[in-house]
């Protein structure tokens, strides 16, 4: 699609639009943030459907973990830890030149089990609530029953009449393919062409179907929904417009909320929670963010991160025109080494349910996030995917903004001190040892790089 005016005009009416056509590492500080209060009307969900989803996840519990061992420690919730990053804090401060204020903790989604990412809540949710729409639509299961029967010969031949389709950069394929298929399910995951070869291989060996494209990701869901919707009995996983993946997503809040509890840490306007969130087509943090607004108002600053090339939801939003732009109206490539992140188009739901409610945007460069990744295993020894990268600089960001927003948002330096920054690592502990290995050889030599002057 071509935009209906000149770039040089939207350069002008937006100058944020420079920069990014460069390629600069940008923040945006959305000034269109009003009080959640009044802003969560956007979203045509509420409390009650993410009660509802948080729910249906603890009736699965059984089901999840008899069939994904690696469930059972938590019996069968999928949650990840939250863990302080105090070295990491200390080096991002002295690297920025500024004083260390608040504190800088991690949500490892990284480690999420089953799928390793983050998609790992939102893309699992959506097949378990298909899968329980069918069950229950046909006696398979009964309200009050043990869902553990859902691991049988039975259940995976009477859930083999239907399919699961989705497309995919490659963490949303895995995560619906490792549960539609471990249910029983015809699954087929249709992959963009930044998708790594060892998430297709991975899909394979668990018997889903992997449709290759040479296009990005913007095709393989198109193609995705169009073979879809030619099977009634096939359910297509709608990454741009699927309220339940962004429900799956939201329940991350309530639990996350219980952690801060356990771990001491106070959450409210005196103590203001900044979570940094990287963004592909926006679900992931799109719900996340939902669920955070939900469970804490306005003592909680979202900030979504995305890489230089690919900056989609920021485009989208900053210009008020969501779906109806991509990245390559703006002569942008989408090529990116943050594969989870490498969408051209957001997701219109997202960017206009949300666009009172995100505090602001940031993008960040490739070697960036190689440069980081390799800081967090140097220092914290966690070990992230590109794309999980990208929430590392989002407290810089925020200590360093100059555009009003702090002061706008009341956070003064007495707020700021007792703050606490949470990047969220969305993937990275399903990477084989040797591509994890090259990720870190590449992100060293660039620290290495930097050292050297
Ligand atoms: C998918 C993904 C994201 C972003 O989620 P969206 O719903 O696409 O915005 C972030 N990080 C990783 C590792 C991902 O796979």
């Amino acid at each position: 699609m071509a935009l209906a005016v000149p770039l040089e005009t939207w350069c002008q009416q937006h100058p944020l639009i420079a920069d990014l056509v460069r390629h600069a590492q940008v923040a945006w500080f959305n000034p269109g943030v009003v009080p959640s209060a009044q802003a969560l009307a956007d979203v045509p969900l509420g409390a009650a459907d993410i009660a509802q989803a948080s729910a249906r996840l603890e009736r699965f519990a059984p089901f999840i973990a008899s069939a994904f061992t690696q469930t059972v420690a938590s019996a069968g919730l999928i949650e990840s830890p939250l863990r302080p990053l105090p070295t990491l804090q200390a080096a991002l401060c002295d690297e920025l030149d500024i004083a260390p204020s608040g504190r800088l903790w991690l949500k490892a989604d990284n480690q999420l089990p089953i799928s390793g990412s983050i998609k790992a809540r939102g893309g699992i949710y959506e097949v378990l609530k298909h899968a329980e729409d069918l069950a229950l639509a046909h006696g398979l299961l009964k309200p009050g029953d043990d869902y553990a029967r859902l691991d049988s010969d039975a259940a995976r031949a009477f859930f083999g009449q239907y399919s699961i389709a989705v497309g995919s950069t490659g963490n949303l394929g895995l995560s619906i393919g490792m549960m539609g298929a471990r249910l029983g399910f015809r699954t087929t995951v249709h992959m963009s062409a930044d998708a790594r070869q060892w998430k297709k291989d991975r899909l394979r060996a668990c018997g889903v179907e992997v449709r290759e494209y040479e296009a990005d990701y913007g095709v393989a869901v198109a193609q995705g929904r169009r073979e879809a919707d030619a099977d009634p009995n096939c359910h297509f996983v709608d990454d741009e417009n699927s309220t339940d993946l962004f429900l799956g997503y939201a329940v991350a809040a309530e639990r996350l909320r219980g952690q801060l509890q356990d771990a001491g840490i106070q959450v409210d306007i005196d103590h203001p929670l900044f979570v940094y969130l990287p963004c592909g087509v926006g679900g992931g943090p799109g719900g996340v963010a939902f669920g955070l607004k939900q469970a804490f108002g306005d003592a909680v600053h979202c900030l979504f991160a995305e890489p230089t090339h690919s900056p989609c939801m920021l485009l989208g939003v900053y210009t008020g025109l969501h779906e109806q732009v991509s990245v390559y109206d703006f002569g942008l490539d989408n090529h990116t080494a943050a594969d989870g992140l490498a969408v051209g188009r957001p997701s219109g739901f997202v960017g206009r349910s949300m666009q009172r409610l995100v505090d602001g945007y940031y993008t960040v460069s490739d070697a960036e996030l190689f440069r980081l990744l390799a800081l967090m295993d140097r220092l914290e020894d966690e070990q992230l995917e590109p794309s999980a990268a990208a929430g590392v600089p989002g407290m810089g960001q925020v200590l360093l903004e100059n555009q009003g927003y702090r002061q706008r948002m009341g956070l003064d330096a007495r707020r700021m001190a007792n703050a606490t920054h949470l990047v969220w690592a969305t993937g990275g502990s399903m990477v084989p040892q040797q591509e994890m290995d090259a990720y870190l050889e590449k992100g060293r030599a660039i620290l290495h790089g930097r050292q050297g002057h």
